[in-house]
């Protein structure tokens, strides 16, 4: 069934809208969360590489402090040296080896005293520094050594790869944390590296320091900002499941809403739900077809026939009800145009209106647009207002009453009995009929102070020279009392009920 296929599609939508107003905080969340993790990562891995800088700077200090001092002794006999050499070593923080050159000959040495070993400044990074995999005393650990020269002297002072590769353990303890001096590095498990640093996938930070020739490389493994999140922010994303479902449920109900009755109606407007039933209006005397009430009926697609009280209440308060009463006219006009020829004088077809239609003036165009689809003088438009919901005297309302009246309009109050509509209101509107409710009729001959209200009723508009109409008339007694007293006009279910239109046409030819 198509109705099915469309209500079972509809719920997926509704469902697929609360999911995504339920998931969308929690991955805006998401996102706000991971470039928060990125950016505290980064900042964490610019810290790290500024203070590993800063210790490497502070151990190459003392490095070059050793290599300074040493310097004017370059040229000097080796033996005359060698203390010197070593005193630099045993005093000084870091420093392992000490070593003095002569034009680009190390030719003494802290821990062997003489030796003769080519040494080229160009190797050394800016002269000055060179990191090396090690050295025969000790070829797994790698070695810094720092050049300082003047002319032909030379002095040199080493810098053990146990401290370098401490500092790059302790320092990046979750970061992993590079040194590079030229075209070698260092990492943080003491191995000597040839060639480019590799690219950290999560915060690379690379800094050089300003005052030594080498640089530090700082960054994360592939994944880091997810684990980071799910370490640090545990208690955020709670807070954003918490989020989703506030919003998904606000997102569920906010669709309800939208599925509420008034829009429901709407639908049921554009899909041509709303139709007119008639009911038979008759001569009080003759008891022949004056006219027809036209009743709104709902032809719901599932749930049958819906009678007006269930739906008219809810078309008030959405505003709908304008529209609705318009179709209803065209409906009316389409169906009763085509027989209006057989009409014995004009027939009165009555409308009910709602106060809401008589705040501006478009009731009058619908009206004429009504009676346009007649022949002149072939129908009398009767607009009935209830008397329980009155129209307050506006300058609109005046002159709506009075564009309608020159129309030819005539309007009646509806329930007349039950409200409380003074005489005044009666003139000022210009009335032309008053519709007797049917709870007065009901009590002809059963309650005698109702049927003395009727009376009142009765009397009240033959001085006022208003046509009278009796609603609700089931039985003959109730209508023999009527015609007795004069009442012009009869509706009932004694004379008809409310049909569709098909049927009223049917029966109309029969009358
Ligand atoms: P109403 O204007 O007083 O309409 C008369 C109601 O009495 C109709 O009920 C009609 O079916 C019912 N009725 C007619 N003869 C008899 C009878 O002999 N005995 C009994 N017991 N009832 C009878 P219905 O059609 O259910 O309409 C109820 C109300 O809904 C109407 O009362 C009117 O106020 C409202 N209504 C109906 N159609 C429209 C419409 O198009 N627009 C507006 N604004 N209101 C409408
Ligand atoms: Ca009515
Ligand atoms: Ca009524």
């Amino acid at each position: 069934m198509p109705l099915n296929v469309k209500t079972r599609r509809k719920r997926g939508i509704r469902m697929a809208v609360t999911l995504l107003s339920g998931l969308l905080p929690v991955l805006l969340g998401l996102a706000i969360l991971y470039m928060q993790a990125e950016r505290a990562l980064k900042q964490s891995t610019e810290q790290t590489a500024e203070e590993a800088i800063r210790q490497f700077e502070l151990m190459l200090d003392n490095t070059a402090q050793a290599a300074r001092e040493l310097l004017p002794l370059a040229g000097q006999n080796c033996n005359d040296v060698k203390l010197a050499l070593r005193e630099q070593v045993t005093r000084r923080p870091f420093v392992r080896s000490t070593n003095l050159l002569w034009d680009n000959t190390i030719y003494c040495s802290s821990l062997f005293g003489d030796v003769q070993e080519a040494s080229v400044s160009g190797d050394y990074s800016k002269g000055a520094l060179l990191l090396m995999k090690g050295n025969p005393v000790t070829p797994d650990t790698a070695l810094l050594v720092y050049r300082l020269s003047k002319e032909k002297q030379g002095a040199m002072s080493t810098l053990d790869g146990y401290h370098l590769t401490n500092v790059l353990r302790l320092i990046g303890r979750k970061t992993v944390l590079l040194l590079q001096v030229g075209p070698h590095w260092l990492s943080a498990d003491g191995k000597f590296h040839e060639g480019a640093v590799p690219a950290f996938a999560v915060a690379q930070t690379r800094l050089e320091s300003s005052r030594y020739a080498f640089s530090v490389a700082a960054g994360f493994p592939e994944g880091e900002t997810w684990r980071f999140m799910s370490s640090e922010y545990p208690p955020l994303f709670s807070l954003l499941i918490f989020f989703g479902v506030i919003s998904g449920v606000i997102g569920h109900f906010v669709q309800k809403r939208s599925s509420a009755p008034s829009n429901e109606m709407r639908r049921a407007l554009e899909a041509a739900e709303f139709i007119p039933y008639f009911q038979p209006v008759v001569h009080g005397d003759n008891k022949k077809w004056s006219g027809a009430e036209v009743l709104m009926r709902w032809n719901h697609p599932k749930e049958g026939l819906v009678r007006p009280e269930l739906f008219i209440p809810f078309a008030e308060h959405s505003g709908l009800i304008v529209p609705m009463t318009r179709s209803l006219m065209q409906q009316t006009a389409e169906w009763l145009a085509p027989v209006s020829s057989s009409f014995e004088g004009a027939f009165h077809i009555g409308i009910n209106i709602t106060a809401s239609h008589c705040k501006d003036l478009e009731l009058v165009e619908d009206c004429r647009q009504f009676l346009a689809a007649f022949e002149p003088g072939a129908v009398s438009l009767v607009l009935e207002l209830t008397e329980r919901e009155l129209i307050e005297p506006t300058t609109i309302t005046h002159q709506l009453f009075e564009q309608l009246h020159a129309l030819g309009v005539m309007i009646a109050i509806d329930d007349f009995g039950t409200g409380h509509s003074s005489l005044g209101y009666l003139r000022q509107f210009n009335v032309d009929f008053l519709k007797i409710d049917q709870s007065f009729v009901a009590m002809i001959g059963v309650d005698a102070l109702s049927r003395h209200i009727l009376d009142t009723i009765i009397e009240l508009s033959a001085k006022l020279d208003l046509g009278i109409v009796a609603e609700g008339v089931e039985t003959t007694e109730q209508s023999d009392y009527l015609t007795a007293r004069g009442v012009n006009f009869l509706q009932g279910y004694l004379f008809g009920r409310p049909m569709p239109g098909a049927d009223f046409i049917n029966a109309l030819s029969h009358h």
